[in-house]
């Protein structure tokens, strides 16, 4: 009988994330965004600054995931990122000073460089703080 669950974990530097048996994964890639059952062929993806949201049993949950990568075969998924965080830990008035803060950035902001800086801390902020909303 075919499987009905995706085993995944969610990782960073530092530790494992999440790690669970759930029913779908969907992510957001650099090239637009996607989602995965069960028994999916291989599948691999860049991934962009933004949310991560797994279903297990009816109930869903909203990570923020920091860019990296996700990798699936033979249902399991491995999401390989610098910083991610489930939405129920995400600390949002951190995140709304980390948002205001790269704004001001943004409008000051006077080379190439530091307005990649910026966007990316926004970017950042936005994804915490959209992960923490559908918590
Ligand atoms: P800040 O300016 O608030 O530090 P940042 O985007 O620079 O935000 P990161 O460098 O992406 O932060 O993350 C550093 C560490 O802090 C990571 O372990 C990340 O999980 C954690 N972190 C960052 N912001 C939050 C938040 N709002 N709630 C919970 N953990 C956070």
């Amino acid at each position: 009988m075919a499987d009905k669950t995706i085993h995944i974990k969610i990782i960073t530097p530092e530790k494992i994330v999440y790690e669970d048996d759930i029913n779908a994964v969907y992510a957001q890639g650099i090239s637009g965004s996607f989602g995965i059952l069960p028994n999916h062929i291989p599948f691999m993806s860049v991934l962009a600054i933004g949310i991560a949201k797994i279903e297990k049993d009816g109930d869903e949950k909203s990570f923020s995931v920091m860019g990296g990568a996700l990798q699936f075969k033979n249902n399991e998924a491995i999401i390989l990122t610098e910083a991610a965080e489930a939405g129920s830990d995400i600390d949002t008035a951190r995140a709304q000073l980390a948002k205001e803060r790269a704004e001001a950035k943004l409008g000051s902001a006077e080379t190439k460089k530091e307005i990649q800086i910026a966007n990316a801390a926004l970017a950042r902020a936005m994804a915490r703080l959209k992960a923490a909303s559908k918590s």
